[in-house]
């Protein structure tokens, strides 16, 4: 890929959700407030503050900036744990001994399995064993209302899903195409419904176009 421009891993996720939705952010800078998004901009506020905090063993560190160059992605982690433990490493940043890296990742709601949130808590995860040579074998997802976590087992099968969905973004990019869109059950809470019209029908001229030009294949 000759473009080496950075992509925010927080696509990765929106990509999962809906490949038109991730081209609409990327590529037109399009953004829609639904009641889901308010919530989770103000559940977030209270890890959206760089800071370092001592519990215990543990050394918490919030809103940390991740870079990953292999994949092209940057972003930030509502939080990073590090853990003290013998078999971890020793890192710039934190104090004398070694640690563990364990991230977790905010969402606003009730404890629930969404994919695309464990794939963006892995792309955390690779980021930052690439910016420090360390393994992170699992991390956290924190569920705002029902206050609980989901530990995620960073197995290979994630991992290459995010090196697979990284590439697909950088592909977009290079491409600069938006996906058609696909209407389906997400369109009813996507905040971007509005803005994407996935019912109206597609007008003649625009799929002879289509057609002509492969633009907005849904293959991307
Ligand atoms: S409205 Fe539906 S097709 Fe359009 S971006 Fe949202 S989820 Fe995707």
């Amino acid at each position: 890929m000759e473009n080496d421009e950075l992509i925010p891993l927080s696509y990765i996720s929106q990509y999962h959700y809906c490949k038109r939705r991730a081209g609409l952010l990327m590529l037109e800078q399009q953004w829609g407030e639904s009641t889901d998004t308010v919530k989770g901009t103000a559940e977030h506020q209270h890890v959206h503050t760089t800071d370092v905090n001592v519990r215990g063993d543990v050394i918490v560190l919030t809103d940390m900036c991740v870079i990953s160059k292999e994949m092209q992605l940057f972003g930030r982690c509502d939080v990073v744990e590090a853990r003290k433990e013998r078999q971890g490493m020793c890192f710039p940043f934190l104090p004398e001994g070694r640690y563990v890296l364990y991230p977790v990742e905010y969402k606003h709601g009730k404890l629930r399995i969404e994919r695309e949130y464990e794939l963006q808590l892995c792309a955390q995860a690779m980021c930052l064993e690439e910016m420090y040579g360390c393994s992170i074998p699992k991390a956290a997802l924190f569920f705002i209302s029902s206050h609980r976590r989901k530990e995620i087992l960073l197995d290979d099968t994630r991992r290459d899903e995010v090196r697979q969905t990284a590439g697909s973004l950088a592909q977009m990019l290079a491409d600069q195409k938006v996906p058609r869109p696909v209407a389906s059950a997400r369109c009813i809470r996507c905040s971007l419904k509005e803005i994407c019209q996935p019912d109206v029908p597609e007008s003649a001229e625009s799929y002879l176009k289509r057609l002509e030009t492969g633009w907005g294949s849904d293959d991307v």
